[in-house]
């Protein structure tokens, strides 16, 4: 009998990826279907050194996936910009949409620019992410770019506790804050 395979190209997409946890599993779900590209773009995060630590973490989980990993420009002063009149806004609030949208616009600009098909992130992985929210702005956006935003809410089925897993075991750096310099100080307050 003959086998039958594949040897269709897969899809490519761009995986925007916010630090090393939330890089330890979603790509496992995503390569089975998809050619994944990991992009970090995270100007939000603060202080430069908190950026580096998380930098590393992700480019460390995507080599365990043998997946290309591309690091965009840090620019925390135009993300910060963005922010004025919304520094007190409670997390999953107006500031939170507006850093989702930042990094998912850059994201989807640069996967424009390098012809990807699709667009996906690894923010919804984390209990303190709100999913809906995260692929209404991705829907609305890549409709703007014409590129297809694949939104999923990867805390589902355990996925977070099994990133966190994978990340301890991986010996990655893990953070206890969500990234910019609002949820650094209320961390620091607690
Ligand atoms: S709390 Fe997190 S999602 Fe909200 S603005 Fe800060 S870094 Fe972005």
């Amino acid at each position: 009998m003959e086998i039958q395979t594949n040897t269709e190209p897969k899809p490519r997409l761009l995986l925007h990826a916010c630090c090393g946890v939330c890089n330890s599993y979603v790509p496992e779900l995503l390569l089975p279907n998809f050619d994944v590209t990991v992009y970090y773009e995270n100007s939000n995060i603060y202080p430069s050194e908190e950026f580096d630590r998380r930098l590393e973490a992700a480019k460390t989980m995507a080599e365990s996936f043998g997946i290309p990993f591309i690091q965009a420009p840090y620019k925390p002063e135009e993300w910060l910009a963005g922010t004025k009149g919304l520094e007190n806004a409670p997390e999953k609030g107006a500031r939170c949409s507006y850093c989702v949208a930042f990094r998912l616009a850059k994201t989807l600009d640069f996967a424009k620019q390098m012809d990807f098909e699709w667009v996906a992130t690894t923010l919804s992985v984390s209990r303190r992410k709100n999913a809906q929210m995260i692929n209404d702005i991705g829907e609305r956006l890549s409709v703007n770019y014409g590129i297809n935003f694949l939104g999923r809410d990867w805390k589902k089925n355990g996925g977070e506790n099994i990133s966190q897993e994978r990340a301890k075991k991986a010996g990655i750096y893990r953070q206890n804050y969500c990234g910019c310099i609002f949820s650094y100080k209320a961390r620091q307050k607690e």
